[in-house]
C-alpha cells in the first residue's frame, strides 16, 4: 500500500502516513495500491487498474468501483432490509437512491390511494412496483455482501 498523498510505500493495514501524517487512501495525488502518480478527475489508476473514485473522501481501492470491504456489510443489510436505496446515498449513487425512494413512494401512494377510493388496478399496481423495488433492492444486496456488486455513480438502474 501507499500513500495517497506523497505516495510513500505504508505498511499495509497502517491507518496513518509515517511521513506525511495523513489517513490512508485519503489523497488524491498518487494511487494507494501502486503508489502510481494521478491526474485530478482520473477515476481509474492507468498503472494497475485501482479505483480511484473517492467515497467518504476515501480512494474506493479494488477494482473500479467495487464496495470498500469495511462498507459492504452496511450497505448489504440496508439494502437487504430497508429498500429504500440507502446504500445508494453511501456509495455515491444518488440518483439510484432518488429513484428507490420515488418508486417506494410512488407504490406507497398508490397503495393506499387505490384502497380508498376503491381503485382496484391502482392497488395490485402499488403492489407490483413496491415488489418490484423490494427484489431489485435485494439483488443488490445480495451483490454488495459477495463483493460483486459494482458501484456506477452516474446510473439510475444498477444492480
Ligand atoms: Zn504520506
Ligand atoms: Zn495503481
Amino acid at each position: 500500500m501507499y500513500c495517497s498523498n506523497c505516495g510513500k510505500e505504508m505498511l499495509s493495514g497502517a491507518e496513518i502516513c509515517t511521513n506525511c501524517g495523513f489517513q490512508a487512501r485519503t489523497g488524491n495525488k498518487y494511487c494507494s495500491n501502486c503508489g502510481e502518480p494521478i491526474q485530478e478527475g482520473q477515476a481509474m489508476c492507468i498503472r494497475c487498474g485501482n479505483s480511484l473514485v473517492m467515497v467518504h473522501g476515501r480512494q474506493a481501492g479494488g477494482k473500479l468501483g467495487s464496495v470498500p470491504k469495511d462498507q459492504r456489510v452496511l450497505c448489504g443489510i440496508l439494502s437487504l432490509l430497508l429498500t429504500l436505496g440507502i446504500q445508494n446515498f453511501i456509495l455515491g449513487e444518488t440518483k439510484q437512491g432518488i429513484l428507490h425512494i420515488l418508486l417506494v413512494g410512488i407504490s406507497i401512494f398508490f397503495m393506499l390511494f387505490g384502497d380508498a377510493a376503491w381503485i382496484d388496478w391502482m392497488y395490485v399496481l402499488g403492489q407490483i412496483i413496491v415488489f418490484g423495488n423490494a427484489i431489485w433492492s435485494i439483488i443488490e444486496g445480495i451483490r454488495i455482501l459477495t463483493g460483486t456488486y459494482t458501484v456506477k455513480p452516474n446510473a439510475w438502474f444498477n444492480c
